[in-house]
């Protein structure tokens, strides 16, 4: 059996990055572009109106009020669109649009609100002239030339992704077209004697295949373009043929035929065209999943068009879509961020994992105040397509766990959020855990002084073991939480302090959402079950063991030689420790992560 990370892995090398074509920009949505764009023009163009008013020189308003007017002629108007023949001479104004280009001569904007135009109006005054009622600054309500986009500036980069922002800044450089990476093609076909399609009527011992509908779907989604091949059945001769058919593409999906069943012939077919291997992948749903690369020849050129096998059953095919042709055809289109964003989650039902595999179970996730639930969307069975259709995303219990109880945190993959949404700034946090008299309170001592000498904004978090008082008898925090408020905060000009009665011992993971995401590191003392990045600190004196097994420490400071592949780092010098804490967990959460974590009960 192979992880599903190597399997990803293994997928991912087989697969290239395509090549790039132009486009109409309209058509470019989600696509990755493959130039740097830079800038022919300035964007505005001129020094423009930003409101609708009166253009003039604000000198002219030197010292005028509400009380104390100027009155200036009004030499013109100018609507956007077009440029003044006029010029603002001391003591004119020109009436001036949103947008319109600023007159020669003017160098401010005072808007209708600030003038008695209005009034004016009202009072059938003289229109000729009007009364400035504010003093104004030069550049007031005036968009400069260039402020947006100036000539010649980088405007988008190669390897971003195009939004409808992105698709909008394009059409404002006047670019028609853009370069991007092409879409894959993906051919699919889905296999078995007993499916039929979706106009038929059904006849006994059939059933009407959904594998080709969810998995055309997907591609179009991740942004590939679905080719249906149809249903091949389950003979060499049938799968051969449509096999052949789907050799045009980037891509070919299959669904079915891929377990040990007498009628099981994908493998046998693949076996005969090319490359394959078949992979027990240590998941469920999802065990059986053929990989391999078929050979064709294209101009005299042989080619090599990756095979994805997926299981039949519908939820098989759809759980390892996700985690295996996902990816694949996102690096097709240039992606570099393949992962689907994963949460922390409570699951509010025990979730029975009998085997090895990882299990991903269908769930539904809320929110409620401030922290996800997930709730398991029914039956599990892997036929059970509508299990998918309630669930929004899949709860990961990690392999030999032999699953989780209601309460538990899990964490789980988001079905409908872009990839993208992973990849916002993480909160850095390492934990320094040691045996009691082991020198980590100075530590944390010396790191927060060390980390605010450099200049990060660092919180800290201790557990107090034995309990806290905070809330002193008398003080009106003490008194709401005596009345029965199930948290109090005090909030003061400088200080916040946030009381709260909880029913356990809270896990790092439900702390941190309360600490929230403006820091640029949290240092966390203790905590030493969690699986948040750990520092141990060990001396010689207090024996050669270590409070945590090696494999979960990112680093050991010692005083002492232990023999360990852990990095070792000199006890008693807070300036290495930190620069090993900021080049291994602050530089790097700054970056993007590519694949999905390693998961595993730590
Ligand atoms: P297989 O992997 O071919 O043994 O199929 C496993 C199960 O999935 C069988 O019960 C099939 O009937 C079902 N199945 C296979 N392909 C499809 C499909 N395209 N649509 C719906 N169910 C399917
Ligand atoms: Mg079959």
């Amino acid at each position: 059996m192979i992880s599903v990370e190597e399997a990803l892995e293994k997928i991912l090398s087989y697969v290239e990055v395509l090549e790039p074509e132009r486009k109409p920009i309209l058509d470019c949505l989600g696509q990755v572009l493959a130039e740097d764009v830079y800038s022919t023009i300035d964007i505005p163009p001129l020094d423009n109106s930003a409101m609708d008013g009166y253009a003039l020189r604000a000198r002219d308003t030197r010292g005028v009020s509400k009380s104390s007017p100027r009155y200036l002629v009004v030499v013109g108007e100018v609507a956007a669109g077009s440029i003044s023949a006029k010029e603002v001479k001391p003591g004119t104004a020109i009436r001036i649009m949103t947008g319109a280009p600023l007159p020669e001569g003017a160098d401010a904007v005072v808007r209708f609100e600030d003038t008695d135009e209005v009034n004016r109006k009202l009072s059938g005054g003289d229109l000729p002239h009007i009364g400035i009622l504010c003093q104004a600054e030069k550049g007031l309500d005036v968009r400069g030339r260039g402020e947006d986009i100036a000539k010649g500036d980088l405007i988008l980069k190669k390897g971003k992704v195009l939004r409808p922002q992105e698709i909008g800044v394009l059409a404002s450089l006047g670019c028609s077209t853009a370069l991007v990476i092409r879409r894959p093609i993906v051919a699919i076909l889905a296999t078995g004697d007993e499916l039929i399609g979706v106009d038929q009527p059904l006849s006994p011992g059939k059933i009407h295949d959904s594998n080709n509908y969810t998995i055309a779907a997907e591609v179009s989604r991740y942004g590939g373009i679905p080719k249906l091949l149809g249903i091949g059945r389950d003979s060499v001769q049938s799968l051969t043929k449509k096999i052949y058919e789907g050799l045009g593409a980037d891509m070919l999906i299959t669904s079915g035929g891929v377990s040990k069943g007498d009628y099981d012939i994908v493998k046998d077919v693949l076996a005969g065209h090319g490359e394959v291997g078949f992979w027990t992948v240590c998941m469920k749903p999802g065990k059986p999943l053929a990989f391999g690369v078929i050979k064709k020849t294209e101009g005299g050129r042989e080619k090599k068009v990756p095979h994805l096998g997926l299981p039949g059953n519908p939820v098989s095919s759809m759980v390892t879509f996700e985690q295996f042709a996902r990816p694949a055809i996102l690096k097709m289109m240039g992606k570099k961020i393949l992962a689907k964003p994963v949460i922390q989650a409570i699951i509010e039902d025990d979730v029975v994992d009998t085997d090895e595999r990882r299990l991903f179970a269908r769930v539904s996730v809320t929110r409620r105040g401030g922290q996800y639930y997930a709730s398991v969307t029914g039956p599990q069975g892997s036929g059970i397509l509508t299990s998918m259709a309630k669930a929004n995303g899949l709860a990961i219990i990690p392999e030999n766990s032999k699953g989780v109880k209601v309460g538990d945190m899990v964490e789980v993959q988001m079905l409908d959020w872009r990839e993208e949404q992973g990849d916002v700034k993480k909160l850095p946090i390492v934990s320094i855990v040691g045996k009691s008299q082991s020198g980590k309170t100075v530590l944390m001592e010396q790191l927060i002084a060390e980390f605010k000498r450099r200049g990060y904004k660092v919180a800290a978090i201790k557990h107090g073991r034995g309990g806290m008082e905070i809330d002193h008898p008398g003080k009106d925090s003490w008194r709401f939480a005596q009345a029965g408020s199930d948290a109090v905060l005090i909030s003061s000009p400088d200080k916040l302090a946030f009381i709260k009665s909880v029913d356990h011992d809270l896990g790092i993971e439900e702390i941190l959402p309360i600490v929230g995401p403006e820091f640029d590191l949290v240092l966390v003392e203790g905590f030493k079950k969690s699986k948040i990045p750990k520092i141990e600190v060990h001396r010689k004196g207090l024996g050669d063991d270590l409070l945590c097994s090696p494999e979960e420490l990112s680093a050991i400071v010692t005083d002492g030689s232990l023999d360990t592949d852990v990095p070792k780092l000199p006890w008693g010098d807070a300036v290495t420790v930190a620069d090993f804490i900021e080049k291994s967990f602050v530089l790097k959460s700054q970056g993007s992560v590519s694949l999905p974590p390693m998961k595993g009960k730590g």
